[in-house]
């Protein structure tokens, strides 16, 4: 089948890094247009205006918005209305209802909207959902713990409100365990560090239902560590480097690991998806987060200061 037109809105960090190269090394896509407002790809047709896209490009049936939360909806909006697939990046929105309203615009109009969290394409992500699902979970802990200067370095947004602080790395452990523990969990209390001078927390820690716990901190120099370890009645299992290393009672476990990278994989769902009609809209790792926020307890911390 001959490959689609997409296009990406928002060049920046993730845009370079994944998207571009994802699609460039997909043969169901072609990266057709840019929209963005100083980003560009070298040799794609660069917009700095969306409307102007919309009204001159009726051959790009697909948009993939890599912008940061806050301003994301407007755009899906506009792309839905003006009957485009949509692709969002992870978290899908800045508010839980605004995706809701997306969803119910683009089945509507028989569109796509795919909400992606890449993390659940990590390599041994898949695996550790089948072992576990058939397993009695006792106790997990997640261990999310990382350098913000080093992962974001400048990007304030994730500071402003909606920019959800370590929540932007944190819900990409909430995708892996709303998808790999065979029963859900839901918050039941949490303490969340905000800096004296930032909207948004810094570190989290979360307790759930089922003796299910979280620690999220952006302030992890040195060694970086994205873990999840799950005891169950028979055996422990530990994810670890993001979701891509299983381990099961301590030693090394294959299964069925995907050998797509994330990016490929999430464009991979996209074009079933489109050729399906279907749309993939899944918000429990951002209900956590939701809830986090509005249950925890707010404690201040030092000011932060990229
Ligand atoms: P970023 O580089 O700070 O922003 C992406 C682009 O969005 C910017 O280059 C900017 O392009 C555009 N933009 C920013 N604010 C805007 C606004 N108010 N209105 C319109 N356009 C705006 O962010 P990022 O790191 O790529 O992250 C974007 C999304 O990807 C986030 O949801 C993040 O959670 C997710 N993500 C990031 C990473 C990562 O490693 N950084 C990894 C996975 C997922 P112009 O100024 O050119 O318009």
């Amino acid at each position: 089948m001959a490959a689609r037109n997409i296009a990406l809105v928002g060049i920046g960090k993730i845009a370079l890094d994944q998207h571009v190269p994802a699609i460039a090394a997909s043969p169901d896509w072609t990266l057709a247009a840019t929209i963005s407002r100083k980003g560009a790809v070298d040799g794609v047709p660069a917009y700095t205006d969306f409307a102007a896209f919309l009204a001159e490009r009726p051959d790009v049936p697909v948009v993939s918005l890599c912008l940061p939360p806050v301003p994301r909806f407007a755009y899906a909006e506009t792309a839905l209305l003006q009957g485009r697939h949509v692709m969002l990046e992870k978290p899908p929105g800045a508010t839980l209802a605004e995706v809701q309203e997306l969803e119910r615009l683009a089945a509507a109009r028989g569109l796509t909207l795919y909400t992606t969290w890449h993390s659940r394409m990590a390599h041994a992500v898949q695996p550790a959902r089948d072992w576990l699902t058939d397993k009695v979970i006792r106790r997990a802990h997640i261990t999310w713990r990382e350098d913000v200067r080093k992962w974001h370095p400048g990007q304030d947004w994730v500071f402003e409100p909606g920019g959800m602080g370590v929540f932007d790395p944190g819900i990409n452990a909430l995708s892996i365990l709303t998808h790999i523990l065979p029963q859900p969990v839901h918050l039941t209390g949490a303490e969340l560090e905000f800096p004296a001078n930032r909207q948004t927390p810094i570190a989290a820690r979360l307790a759930f239902s089922g003796n299910v716990t979280a620690d999220f901190d952006w302030r992890q120099t040195g060694p970086q560590t994205w873990d999840i370890e799950v005891e169950t009645d028979r055996g422990v299992l530990a994810l670890r480097m993001g979701g891509n290393v299983l381990e099961i009672d301590g030693q090394p476990a294959a299964g069925q690991a995907s050998i797509m990278g994330e990016y490929p994989a999430l464009y991979a769902r996209m074009t079933e998806l489109v050729q399906a009609g279907a749309r993939e809209v899944d918000l429990a790792p951002m209900v956590h987060v939701a809830d986090a926020l509005t249950l925890g307890r707010r404690i201040l911390t030092d000011p932060f200061d990229f």
